[in-house]
Formats: structure tokens, C-alpha cells, sequence
């Protein structure tokens, strides 16, 4: 009776996760769908603590030892997520993925212990399952927290002549090892299980160490999908299905996602996993240069045009998450709004720093959802906008992308902002953004450039509109 209960428990876990993520595909919803699955993982949590009964009918016991980490577990990441700046989420993501995965690769360990106590050749479904499990946890746990340290700046990009080499001979070891762990079993049997696991500290180590500090999003969403697959092992082992479906489901959502972004850039995934990319101020050309004349714009001129338009379009990026003006920029809106002008944003895929960046940021600041505009419906009406307001993007407005074969960022889809009729660029100089290019459109004729931190220049553009 009471297993059954917890069967029940882990079929509505299971079935939390799957609405919790659908809900997440959608700003409106995503936060209660965050909750949902939230709910559904505590629901299967206290049911395996207080339902589940092993082989000889008896329940879990250690209750202080379980319930001293979760409340431990509990604080730390309520803290974390509350004190964590929008900007450093990636960050936060990478420490928590790499979490998941010692968790993994720590559950494979005990197992083998076990395992190894019995006959390992006898067993050699789990005992694959086992090291599949010890293995691509260590390494999301090893390359999560190179990643997290890059992202902060504590650790800088590295790699030596012949690395990628080093990296391919370093699993291939991992495999061979692994393959005769699982054919036979010698006295040496637990010390080759410990050197693998120490080969796939190494591994996630230097498979991450060279990626482009720029590139560690994309990373973090290929770990993230093998952290899911590693959980997805404990599943197997435990015959847990919730575990299972859990790490299913991060598996494939963090594999999407990470097609998806490479998409997005226009980029394979081997050219993440090895281009290095975002590092040096650039032209196309590899040059260090800045080219072109550029005009500005006063405050009270931008302010003057951006009242009596008709239809002006917000191009929010990646400055505008650094200088937090989401709120004032929504202020901005309101402000148009009233004087009658039709206000809109453009949302391009990967401006910002993560996936959903700007839709996130600005879901804070209370902006309408149906004011946001996806990239092709936004491209089709910057013909018939007087003005765009760029602020701090960069890179996602960079022409180059259309017309320059040699440029990194070729053939990424980018937002036509040049179709408008006056383009306003806020950012605070003529320093490049993420792919570290030049971008013609701060020197078209259309465009002014309106120079300063973005909360500090939208506070002063809304006081100019107000004082017209
Ligand atoms: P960019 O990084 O291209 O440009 C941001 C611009 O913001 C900079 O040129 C900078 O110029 C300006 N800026 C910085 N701080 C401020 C500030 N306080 N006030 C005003 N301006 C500021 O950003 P985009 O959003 O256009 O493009 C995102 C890039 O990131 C793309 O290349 C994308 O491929 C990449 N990327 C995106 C990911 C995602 O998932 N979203 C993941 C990985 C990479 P200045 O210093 O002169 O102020």
C-alpha cells in the first residue's frame, strides 16, 4: 500500500516536471511553472524519505543526516538566489549544474562500493550503468566549476600546443579503462575505478580550460545536459523512476538549448568547443581598429524626435542588464506611451549574456509581454518605425552579420534596425561587445550615437520628455 503511495508520488513528480518545463517555454508562465516543478520535486523528495522500504521492508533511516543537508542545501540556495546579480546567473547555473553532477558521480561511487563487496563480472549491466554514471558526472562537476571560475574571473583561459590531442588521448584512456573494468575482475578492480574517476576530473578540467571565456553559456548548457544524463544513471541504478524522467528531461532540454544557442550565433558546436572565441577587440580582418566618423546626438534632440514619433522600437542588450535599467527603461516606455507614440521592444534570441536574457530582465521591470517582439515579427516593422533606441546591444545589430564574409558573426540572424528611420545607439564608447568586432552601424548615416551608462542616460532622457 504505502509503495504504491509512492509510486503516486513520483507519477505526479514526473508529471510536474513536464508541465513545469512546458510552462518555462513561455514568460507569462514560466515562474509558476518554476514553482510547479519545484513542488513536484519536494513531493517525490519526502516520499522517498518517508515511504520508500528496501529489500527486507525497512525505511530510510539517518533522518538527522538528511535532514541537517537539506536544511544546510536549503539556506545556501535561497541565499544565492536571492543575493545573485541578473548578470551573474550564468555563474550561479554553472555552480548549481556542477552540483548536480558530484552528486552523480558521488552516488556511482557508493554504489561501487557496494557492488564491489558482491562480484562485479556478475553484475555487469550496473556496473556500466555505474561508471557511465561516475564518469559524465565528474566531468559536468569538474567542467562547471572551471566554467564558474571563468565566468567570475578567477580563472583565465588556457590551453597548450596540442591540447585538443591530449583531451582525445584522455578519453580514450577513460574508455579503455572503463571497457576492462567491465570485462574483468582483477584485485586492482577498485584502483582502476579511482584512477578513471581521477582521469575524468582531469578531462572536464581541460576540455573546458581553453573554451573562449565567452563561449562558457554554451558550455554550461552542453554540461547541464550531461548532468541530466548522469542523474538519468542513478535513476537505472535505483530503479527510481522519477530520477529517471528527472534526468531525461534535463538531458534533453540542456542538449535543445545548447543546439539551439550555437543556432542562434550561427555556429557549430565544434566551433564553440574549440574557436575561442570573444576574446580580443577586432576587426573581421583581425585588426585592432576603430574606423569611420560617428555623429552624437544631444539628450534633448533624442528626446525631442522620440516624443514626436510615431512608433519607436526598443533594441534591449546586454548593457542594459549590466547598468540594471530595466526599471527605467520601462519608465521611458510609460512615458512615450502617454504622449501617444507606440512603443516596442525587440527581442533578438541571444542578446545578453543567457537564453531568455532580455525576456527575463524586463518580465522584472513589469514590462507587458505583448510589447515584446521576437526577432522576425520585430524585423518586419522596423520599415515602418521612426525610431530605434539601441541600449547596449551591440553584436546583435552589427550588419557585418549580412554583408561580411570574413566576420565571425557571418550569417547570424541579426535585428534590421538600419530599415527605421533614425537609430539611436546608447553605450558608453566605441568599444566593441561579446565577439570583439567593429560594427558599421554606429557609423551609417541614420545613426547617432547617445554616449553614457544606460540608467544614467535613460533618467535623463525621461527627465527631458517630461520638461518638453
Ligand atoms: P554585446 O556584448 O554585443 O554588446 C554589449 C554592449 O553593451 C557593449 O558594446 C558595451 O559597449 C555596452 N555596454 C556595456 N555596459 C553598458 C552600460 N552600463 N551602459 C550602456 N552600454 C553598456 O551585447 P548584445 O546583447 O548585442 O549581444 C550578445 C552577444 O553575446 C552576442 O554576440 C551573442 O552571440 C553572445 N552570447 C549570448 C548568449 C546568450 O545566451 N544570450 C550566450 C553566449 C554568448 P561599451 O563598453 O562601449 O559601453
Amino acid at each position: 500500500m504505502e509503495l504504491d503511495l509512492l509510486t503516486v508520488c513520483y507519477l505526479l513528480g514526473s508529471i510536474t516536471f513536464i508541465v513545469g518545463l512546458k510552462m518555462l517555454s513561455n514568460p507569462a508562465t514560466a515562474r509558476k511553472g518554476n514553482l510547479i516543478a519545484a513542488g513536484g520535486m519536494t513531493l517525490a523528495i519526502f516520499g522517498t524519505i518517508f515511504l520508500y522500504k528496501d529489500d527486507s521492508g525497512l525505511n530510510l533511516q539517518n533522518f538527522s543526516w538528511i535532514f541537517g543537508a537539506i536544511i544546510i542545501g536549503s539556506v545556501i540556495g535561497v541565499l544565492a538566489a536571492k543575493k545573485i546579480k541578473m548578470t551573474a546567473m550564468p555563474e550561479m547555473v554553472s555552480m548549481f549544474n556542477g552540483m548536480g553532477g558530484a552528486c552523480a558521480a558521488l552516488i556511482s561511487i557508493v554504489e561501487f562500493d557496494h557492488l564491489s563487496k558482491n562480484s562485479l563480472t556478475d553484475n555487469q549491466g550496473t556496473l556500466m550503468i555505474i561508471m557511465l554514471g561516475c564518469i559524465i558526472g565528474t566531468i559536468s562537476f569538474a567542467g562547471s566549476m572551471i566554467a564558474w571560475g571563468k565566468l567570475n574571473g578567477s580563472i583565465k583561459d588556457f590551453s597548450f600546443k596540442g591540447q585538443h590531442f591530449f583531451n582525445i588521448t584522455l578519453s580514450l584512456i577513460i574508455l579503455s579503462l572503463a571497457t576492462y573494468l567491465a570485462l574483468y575482475e582483477t584485485s586492482i578492480s577498485t584502483i582502476i575505478f579511482y584512477c578513471i574517476f581521477i582521469l575524468a576530473v582531469l578531462y572536464g578540467v581541460f576540455f573546458v580550460l581553453p573554451i573562449g571565456g565567452a563561449d562558457m553559456p554554451v558550455v554550461i548548457s552542453l554540461l547541464n545536459s550531461f548532468t541530466g544524463v548522469a542523474a538519468a544513471c542513478g535513476g537505472f541504478l535505483y530503479d527510481n523512476k522519477v530520477m529517471l524522467t528527472g534526468g531525461i528531461l534535463v538531458g534533453a532540454a540542456g542538449t535543445l538549448l545548447t543546439i539551439l544557442m550555437c543556432k542562434a550565433m550561427n555556429r557549430s558546436l565544434l566551433n564553440v568547443l574549440i574557436g575561442s572565441f570573444g576574446g580580443n577587440v577586432k576587426n573581421s580582418n583581425g585588426e585592432q581598429t576603430q574606423s569611420g566618423q560617428y555623429k552624437e546626438i544631444s539628450l534633448s534632440d533624442a528626446a525631442v524626435i522620440m516624443s514626436y514619433a510615431n512608433k519607436v522600437i526598443i533594441v534591449p542588450g546586454y548593457g542594459l542588464a549590466v547598468a540594471q535599467a530595466q526599471h527605467t527603461c520601462h519608465e521611458l516606455e510609460k512615458i512615450l506611451t502617454e504622449k501617444g507614440v507606440d512603443v516596442k521592444y525587440a527581442i533578438h534570441p541571444v542578446a545578453g549574456r543567457m537564453p531568455g536574457h532580455m525576456n527575463v530582465l524586463l518580465a522584472e521591470a513589469d514590462v507587458s509581454y505583448d510589447k515584446l517582439k521576437e526577432m522576425e515579427e520585430a524585423n518586419e516593422e522596423f520599415s515602418s518605425t521612426d525610431v530605434v533606441l539601441i541600449l547596449g546591444a551591440n553584436d546583435v545589430v552589427n550588419p557585418a552579420a549580412k554583408t561580411d564574409t570574413a566576420s565571425p558573426i557571418y550569417g547570424m540572424p541579426i535585428l534590421d534596425v538600419e530599415l527605421a528611420k533614425n537609430v539611436i545607439v546608447n553605450k558608453r564608447s566605441m568599444k566593441p561587445g561579446y565577439a570583439g568586432i567593429e560594427n558599421d552601424l554606429f557609423y551609417s548615416k541614420k545613426t547617432s550615437m547617445l554616449f553614457g551608462d544606460a540608467k544614467k542616460v535613460l533618467q535623463n532622457l525621461i527627465a527631458e520628455i517630461k520638461s518638453l
